[in-house]
């Protein structure tokens, strides 16, 4: 019982482990697919917005050349000034992304500006995109940091050229500016929930426009932050997690550095957030798997309780079993035994007598019998009463069973007053030794009998004895100790005769 309680403990250990093992290497597989899916997912969104990005610097660039173009090989008189604005404010609104087109002398000053006209005294020479072309003759466009405007404070990129006079010195700038609300009205379309945010910044870290907005943001350089100091080091596109220093929040970041143009587009969704379904679907295995596992655990529980009290009812069974049995065995023995000398009863002496008979012919031994009869016992009990009668009888009994010492003889009471002993594997000499010690012990019991001649009780003893095929019938050696028992009687009693069948 201890055993099978053992093996469903065992077992239910085995079910337990093996469930939560796979549930928790489930749910980390699961979590390491989602952040997984986040990164794709980010990476595949700063490749859209850095190409709607570059599209539009791309835009201006050629808005711009075209522009420097003419300027160069027309000059910036005010005529050529007017003709210029006039297919500026046909161009523009081809270009709703533009805020305006402004061309500058090599002074800084406004000499045009679209869609309004010249403040009084405007220059603009402390800008960072005139001091560049001012002091770079480099002829390739300049994305300048976000700055707001003076006009209307609208926080604007500028994408600008430098032009040259006919001698090749400096002439001016013509600088496009693009309304930061343009980029913010795309990358607020794109959830990226409570904690995301989207960037566009130039590759020295200088952040051009940023979802959701934060004013203080604007312009600010983010070379120190890990997108810039560690991963662009040797990567153009990637991931990254970190913990952000200005707020705290852990971000999956992907970026991307744009191919052609200098600058960075990057996508970052809260790590906390992004897990939220993970979250919601370990927990629900969580909960599903605990119930299973209480479920099995409440199985096992029951299934132990049954062993046990299957194990109790066999216990009582086997209890009653054996009570059974040793009342068989009790049951058994009276039946065999004879109640007033104890000694085998009539039929136990006929189902031995059989058992030994088929024996000695099969092995072709001997099985000798002896008839005992007590002499003179109506005498005794008419003389002394039944009571005393009994008592001899059993006296009588106890000697012969004391003379009979193999454990395959039989003392058996045969009838009446009348004895009878089975001896397998005894011939007429062995037989006769007993009797002739049973005559002997009685003699020494000397059980008074005063009716009898000799004073004392004794008996007459028949001995016969057969061996193989002489034996069938077995009638025959009964028949032949009776006989001997009457010659003994006839003899004179206490004494035995054998009976011989030749
Ligand atoms: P013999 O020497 O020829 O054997 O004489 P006997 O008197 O013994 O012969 P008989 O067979 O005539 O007598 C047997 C008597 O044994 C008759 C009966 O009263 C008595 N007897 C038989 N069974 C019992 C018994 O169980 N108890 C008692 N007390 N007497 C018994
Ligand atoms: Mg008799
Ligand atoms: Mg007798």
């Amino acid at each position: 019982m201890k055993r099978d309680t053992h093996l469903v403990v065992f077992l239910l250990l085995i079910i337990g482990c093996s469930l939560a093992s796979l549930t928790v290497w489930k749910v980390l597989a699961s979590r390491d697919r989602a952040l997984e899916d986040v990164n794709v997912h980010g990476l595949n969104l700063t490749q859209a917005l850095a190409t709607y990005s570059e599209g539009i610097v791309r835009q201006s660039s050629l808005l711009l050349l075209g522009l420097v173009e003419r300027l160069e090989t027309e000059g910036s008189g005010p005529l050529q000034i007017q003709r210029l604005s006039a297919l500026v404010n046909r161009q523009q609104p081809l270009m709703p992304q533009l805020s305006g087109i402004t061309i500058y002398d090599n002074q800084g000053r406004w000499l045009m500006s679209s869609n309004r006209p010249i403040p009084a005294g405007a220059n603009s020479s402390d800008r960072a995109y005139f001091i560049h072309h001012r002091d770079d003759p480099s002829r390739e466009i300049f994305i300048g940091p976000p700055i707001q405007s003076r006009s209307n404070q609208e926080w604007v990129i500028t994408v600008s050229r430098r032009f040259n006079d006919a001698r090749g010195e400096f002439a001016g700038v013509v600088a496009v500016t693009l309304g930061i609300e343009n980029f913010l009205r795309l990358f607020g379309k794109i959830d990226v929930g409570q904690e995301g945010a989207i960037g566009l910044s130039y590759t020295d870290g200088t952040l051009l426009a940023r979802y959701p907005f934060r004013e203080q943001d604007m312009g600010r350089n983010f070379s120190k932050s890990p997108i810039y100091a560690k991963y662009l080091v040797d990567r153009s596109v990637g991931t990254a997690s970190f913990t952000s220093s200005l707020d705290g929040v852990e971000r999956l970041y992907a970026f991307r550095k744009s191919d052609k143009l200098p600058l960075i587009t990057t996508v970052a969704l809260g790590k906390r957030e992004a897990l939220t379904a993970w979250r919601m679907e370990a927990l629900l295995s969580a909960v599903v798997v605990t119930g299973l596992l209480g479920l099995t655990g409440l199985i096992g529980w029951l299934l132990i309780l049954d062993i046990r009290r299957r194990t109790k009812v066999e216990g009582q069974l086997r209890g009653t079993q054996e009570q059974l049995l040793s009342s068989n065995r009790q049951l058994e023995l009276l039946a065999m035994k004879d109640a007033l000398t104890g000694l085998a009863n009539r039929r136990y002496f006929d189902v031995t007598l059989a058992r030994e008979a088929r024996r000695a012919q099969r092995e072709g031994s001997s099985l000798a019998l002896l008839m005992i009869d007590i002499d003179y016992f109506k005498l005794f009990n008419d003389s002394k009463g039944h009571v005393a009668g009994d008592f001899c009888l059993q006296s009588v009994g106890k000697v012969v069973e004391e003379c009979v010492r193999r454990p395959s003889d039989l003392v058996a009471r045969y009838g009446g007053e009348e004895m009878a002993v089975i001896m397998p594997d005894t011939d007429i000499a062995g037989a006769q030794v007993v009797a002739q010690l049973i005559l002997r012990r009685l003699k020494q019991e000397s059980i008074p009998h005063e009716a009898s001649p000799l004073g004392r009780v004794s008996v007459s003893i028949g001995i016969a004895a057969a061996a193989g095929s002489r034996l069938d019938p077995l009638q025959s050696l009964i028949e032949a100790a009776d006989q001997a028992l009457y010659s003994a009687k006839a003899l004179g009693r206490n004494q035995f005769a054998t009976h011989s069948n030749g």
